[in-house]
């Protein structure tokens, strides 16, 4: 059942004054629950629970800590069809994608759990001492990782379930020894309770901690800042806008002691396509893209919201193609009527730039939260020129760039903002001259892919999800697979020392 409240610890508690409520953005209605805003208190309380659960937590192994994810992952299941309601309810999206993402959700506990449950993710290091080395002795020496301490999660408003209350930030921190304590994103708020609650019976089956695990509601401006400025939160995980990431990061910097913010934000996911390409395949390519670009009404990092091509006759009758396709699929909800507002307002603002031209667009009257979904083309001089062409547009849009040459195409990617993945569609006759557009492209993006869509992340230690700034802001990092467990742990050497002191995982 629903309570509206906040989880300190494992106790539901609401003290404060300020609500809010959800919306069901298919009805254009708001949902019956209040939600209470933590209060300054109750920020405190969880964040020094959570710092008191850290010396327990911190030393419980590696077998129960995986049992512990293991367990969280089982009663989400548990919560069967109510999640799944009040997912649908509080998103707009469909049913089939809340089943899909419960799935992804649970699938990233359990990697997690596979992964702790021994002590080689750790990469620890051993190097023998060497007492007979001249002119000095060498020591006994050890590395191995140790977790960070509380880290505080942002609930995804494009991923209600797989980066938020139990999403891949929680997974991973958890995994790695941090307590957590998550800043739910307001627009789903019951489904953040329900997945909370499953967390907490988790915690209360396998004996962990108390304030291992808080669930904090209220704004980003209260709460969110509140959080972050704490002096016993050790870390941050973000998910959304460049803005919201950035004001984060900036806090975090301006403590007396700076924390690291794992913020994952903007992208527009160039996608280059060779003239052969276009010449063999542009009719697959343009339905194989509309799919993409309109995939869960385009509310995903990955979105292709960039397509770049070389002038050319072949090439104008692709974008036709491309854009009478995205506009045949028909219109979806978005989260929020606030995104939907977002989408047209930024949609609006790119076609309004010099050059810009809408090939395509979904026209006619549509349900309040539903998106128009379009196609701009531009040419690589005017897109060149203006930066304002290379914003993000958060929703089932794309603009196509006509490069006059590959030279001007290189110059473009070369200017580009640091981006999550820059695709290649190419034929084989391509590949002797694609190493420019490689080179230039491992260095703006995280991900390169070849004869793909960027759309659909893969859950698995080789994935990178995250590039340079504003795609993230540390771009060593990834927020998706296994390897983004290293966000939450620091190296810890050990000299000289007796192996019954040594940590586990550095015992002979
Ligand atoms: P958001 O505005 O960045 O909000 C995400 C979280 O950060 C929310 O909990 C928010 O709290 C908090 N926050 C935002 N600004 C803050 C600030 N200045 N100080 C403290 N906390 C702050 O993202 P969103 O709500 O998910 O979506 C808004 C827009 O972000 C979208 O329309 C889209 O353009 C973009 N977006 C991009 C991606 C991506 O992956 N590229 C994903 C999602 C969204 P409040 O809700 O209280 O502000």
């Amino acid at each position: 059942m629903i309570t509206g409240k906040n989880y300190i610890g494992n106790t539901l508690k609401a003290s404060g004054k300020i609500t809010h409520k959800t919306s069901n953005p298919k009805l254009n209605i708001e949902n019956p629950i209040p939600f209470y805003e933590a209060t300054d208190d109750e920020v405190d309380e969880a964040v020094k629970l959570a710092w008191s659960a850290f010396k327990d937590y911190r030393k419980v192994s590696g077998q129960k800590r995986a049992e512990f994810l293991n367990t969280i992952a089982d009663q989400i299941l548990a919560l069967d069809q109510e999640l799944i309601d009040i997912y649908t309810s509080e998103s707009g999206l469909p049913e089939g994608r809340a089943i899909g993402e419960r799935g992804r959700t649970i699938f990233q506990l359990r990697s997690f759990a596979n992964l702790v449950s021994n002590e080689d993710w750790r990469e620890n290091a051993f190097d023998a001492a060497n007492p007979d080395r001249e002119p000095f002795p060498k020591d006994d020496l050890r590395r191995t990782s140790i977790p960070l301490g509380p880290v505080v999660v942002f609930g995804a408003s494009n991923f209600p379930l797989a980066f938020s209350t139990a999403g891949g930030d929680t997974a991973s921190a958890l995994a790695s020894g941090c307590p957590v304590i998550v800043k739910v994103h307001e627009m789903h708020s019951g489904t953040a309770e329900l997945v909370a609650s499953a967390i907490v019976k988790a915690i209360e089956k396998t004996g962990m901690p108390n304030g291992v695990f808080s669930n904090l509601m209220g704004r980003g401006k209260t709460v969110g800042k509140a959080l972050v400025e704490h002096p016993k939160v050790k870390a941050v995980g973000f998910t959304g806008s460049i803005s919201g990431g950035r004001a984060l990061f900036d806090i975090a910097a301006k403590r007396d002691e700076p924390i690291p913010v794992f913020a994952e934000m903007g992208s527009i996911n160039p996608v280059i396509i060779t003239p052969n390409a276009i010449a063999n395949r542009a009719e697959q390519i343009a339905s194989t893209y509309a799919g993409s670009i309109t995939l869960g009404a385009g509310q995903f990092c990955t979105n292709p919201g960039l397509i770049l091509t070389i002038e050319s006759n072949k090439t104008q009758q692709f974008i036709k193609d491309l854009a009478e396709k995205t506009v045949a699929i028909d219109a979806q909800c978005m989260l929020h009527q606030n995104i939907k507002e977002g989408f047209v307002k930024q949609s609006k603002s790119i076609s309004s730039q010099n050059g810009a031209e809408v090939v395509a667009k979904i026209t006619g009257p549509l349900e309040d939260n539903y998106a128009p979904s379009q196609i701009l083309s531009v040419s690589g001089k005017y897109f060149l020129a203006n930066p304002k062409l290379h914003q993000e547009v958060f929703g089932p849009f794309s603009l196509v760039v006509r490069a006059k040459n590959e030279t001007e195409l290189i110059e473009i990617i070369n200017g580009l903002e640091g981006q999550l993945t820059g695709t290649i569609l190419a034929e084989k006759e391509d590949y002797s001259n694609l190493h420019d557009i490689i080179d230039a492209l491992e260095n703006r993006v995280g991900r390169i892919i070849f004869n793909g869509v960027p759309t659909g992340v893969e859950v698995c230690p080789s994935m990178q999800h995250g590039g340079p700034y504003p795609a993230s802001t540390d771009s060593r990092f990834t927020a998706v697979g296994t390897n983004s467990i290293k966000r939450w742990v620091r190296p810890v050497s050990y000299q000289s020392f007796p192996n019954e002191l040594l940590p586990v995982a550095l015992k002979n």
